[in-house]
């Protein structure tokens, strides 16, 4: 299928962007364009106007500020994974965004577009999530933060009103003590999207978890914090949190119980929810053992 016409702008600046955004019609942000242009090439989506945020040297940047690691929305994957400060830092954020499609995918797509397409299973997002992360949203009448959990509002649906562009998303640096990881489950091991994702972060002190988010993704509308699993493990010790364990099978459980999985090609609600439960218990115990 053929890329339908549409004007293509190239802005350079932030604020340029925002303003042909806000002044043109039918428009829409292009970042990478590994889910935009498969869309439009397929027919489910049309714009009359496409605004490149590709020459915005202002949103590829990296860099630490007040305990926080700050990601500019047009950096690449591969940017991520390969950086010093995140691979110090945030090594499971480059584990995680590792399993985003396949090379090339993380060559063109950004973590901003990665997080727009609102898609309930985005790689980044569950990690993001449970690291309690925020993202910066600029648009004509001036900035916001919000938090990353409330910006998923359906899959495919992000609370993003019209003209705005995601800047940057903010991930506090974890205190010592903190554990994480992310288990990925799909129908092939390169470029498969999630059939289910679990995000796990575990602060052990003194040999107990004192608080932890286990996020759960493409379960559900959008990536969701299951509090019961939550729950369950804030409390218990390294050794119940180590499988074999009564603790984090009723863990597994609990996050099944928390999902609301559909049927669909790539497996069904009862199996998705089976997969849930033995990830969950996996990425708990890898998150304590990633305790240093
Ligand atoms: C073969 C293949 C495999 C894939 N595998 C995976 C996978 O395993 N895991 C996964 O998570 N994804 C996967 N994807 C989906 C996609 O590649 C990623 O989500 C990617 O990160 C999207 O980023 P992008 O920069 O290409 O976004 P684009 O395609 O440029 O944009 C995506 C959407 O976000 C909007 N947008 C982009 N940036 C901004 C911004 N800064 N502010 C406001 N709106 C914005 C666009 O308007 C569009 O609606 C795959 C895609 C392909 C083609």
């Amino acid at each position: 299928m053929y890329i339908s016409e549409f004007n293509y702008h190239n802005p350079d600046t932030l604020k340029e962007a925002i303003h042909l955004f806000n002044t043109h019609d039918d428009a829409a942000i292009l970042a990478g364009g590994t889910d935009l242009l498969v869309e439009i090439k397929k027919g489910l989506r049309h714009h009359k106007n496409i605004i490149s945020i590709t020459s915005i040297d202002e949103l590829k940047f990296i860099k630490e500020e007040n305990h926080h690691i700050i990601i500019g929305a047009g950096v690449i994957h591969n940017d991520i994974i390969d950086s010093p400060l995140i691979l110090s830092n945030l090594p499971a954020l480059a584990d995680a965004l590792s399993k985003v499609g396949s090379d090339q995918v993380r060559n063109a797509g950004t973590i901003g577009g990665n997080l727009c397409t609102g898609a309930a299973c985005c790689d980044s997002a569950p990690l993001l999530i449970a690291l309690d992360a925020s993202i910066e949203i600029v648009g004509a009448s001036g900035i916001r933060v919000l938090s990353l959990k409330d910006f998923f509002v359906f899959n495919k649906i992000v609370k993003l009103s019209k003209g705005e562009i995601l800047s940057k998303v903010i991930i506090p640096i974890p205190e010592a003590g903190t554990g994480l990881h992310y288990e990925k489950f799909g129908l092939r091991e390169a470029a498969a999207v999630s059939v289910v994702s679990v995000a796990v972060m575990v602060l052990i002190k003194n040999n107990q978890c004192v608080k932890a988010s286990v996020v759960i993704g493409a379960v559900a509308p959008t990536p969701l914090i299951s509090g019961k699993a939550t729950c369950i493990i804030i409390g218990k010790t390294v050794q119940e949190l180590t499988l074999p364990s009564e603790i984090l099978d009723q863990a597994g459980d609990a996050a099944a119980d928390d999902s609301i999985p559909i049927d669909d090609i790539r497996g069904g609600a009862k199996y998705r929810k089976q997969i849930l439960s033995v990830l969950t218990k996996r990425a708990i115990e890898k998150a304590v053992l990633s305790v240093k």
